[in-house]
C-alpha cells in the first residue's frame, strides 16, 4: 500500500469512528446531586438509580443499535416504531428514555401545585387538583410488578395511564398512547432501600420533589 492510500483508508476509518461515536445515545445528566432530594428519595437510592440501572439501560441500547447501522439514532423515532425490534431494545430503549424524563420531573426545588394551563386542564379533566393525585397514586399502586405510572395528554384531554416493565405511552404497542406530561417510576429498584414494601409512601412523598415546571413546559409544548 503506498502512502496516500494509507492516509486515504485511515481518514476513513477515523471519519467512521467519529460518526459512530456520534450517534451513541447519551444519559441526559442530572441537574442535582444524588443526596439533593433526600429525605424524599436517598442518595443511595439515586445513585445506584442512575450510574446502576440507567447507566444500563443505555449501555444495553447502544451496544444492540451497533449491529443495526442504518437505523438513525433518534430515540423518539424508534420508541414509536418499538413494535419493529427485539424484546431486548424494547426494554432497554424504554429504560434509556424513561429515565431520561423521570430525572427532569423531580427537582429540590419541586413539590406544590402546577400553573396556569396545565392546572387549569387538570381542575377540568380531573374535577380537582386533589383528586388528581388520588387518582395517580391508585393507578401507582395497583402497578402489578415493575412499571410507570403516566400523567399524558392524547391530544384532546389529560388521563393518567401505567406501563409494564419499561414500555411508555408514546409506544405504537401501547394500549393507551399519548403524550407524557408527568412520570413515576415504580420499580422497586426506585424505592425500595428507603420504602422497602411501601410503594404508597414513596408515591406520597414524590409530591414534594415534582418538578411542575417541565410538566408544565411539556403540557405548553403538546398543546400549542
Ligand atoms: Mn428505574
Amino acid at each position: 500500500m503506498n502512502i496516500k492510500n494509507f492516509i486515504c483508508l485511515t481518514a476513513i476509518l477515523v471519519s467512521f469512528t467519529l460518526n459512530i461515536q456520534s450517534q451513541t445515545l447519551k444519559q441526559e445528566p442530572l441537574l442535582y446531586e444524588f443526596d439533593a432530594l433526600e429525605p424524599y428519595i436517598d442518595a443511595k437510592t439515586m445513585e445506584i438509580h442512575y450510574s446502576k440501572h440507567h447507566a444500563t439501560y443505555t449501555k444495553n441500547l447502544n451496544e444492540a443499535l451497533q449491529s443495526l447501522p442504518h437505523i438513525e439514532k433518534d430515540i423518539t423515532k424508534i420508541i414509536k416504531n418499538i413494535s419493529k425490534y427485539s424484546i431486548f431494545i424494547r426494554n432497554n430503549a424504554g429504560g434509556y428514555y424513561n429515565h431520561n424524563l423521570f430525572w427532569q420531573m423531580l427537582s429540590p426545588n419541586g413539590g406544590g401545585k402546577p400553573k396556569g394551563k396545565l392546572l387549569e386542564a387538570i381542575e377540568k379533566d380531573f374535577g380537582s387538583f386533589e383528586t388528581f393525585c388520588n387518582d395517580f397514586e391508585q393507578v401507582a399502586t395497583s402497578v402489578f410488578g415493575s412499571g410507570w405510572v403516566w400523567l399524558i395528554y392524547d391530544g384532546k384531554k389529560l388521563l393518567i395511564t401505567s406501563t409494564s416493565n419499561q414500555d411508555n405511552p408514546l409506544m405504537d404497542i401501547a394500549k393507551i398512547k399519548g403524550q407524557p406530561v408527568l412520570c413515576l417510576d415504580v420499580w422497586e429498584h426506585a424505592y425500595y432501600l428507603k420504602y422497602q414494601n411501601n410503594r404508597i409512601e414513596y408515591i406520597k412523598a414524590f409530591w414534594n420533589i415534582v418538578n411542575w415546571q417541565t410538566s408544565e413546559k411539556l403540557y405548553r409544548q403538546y398543546h400549542e
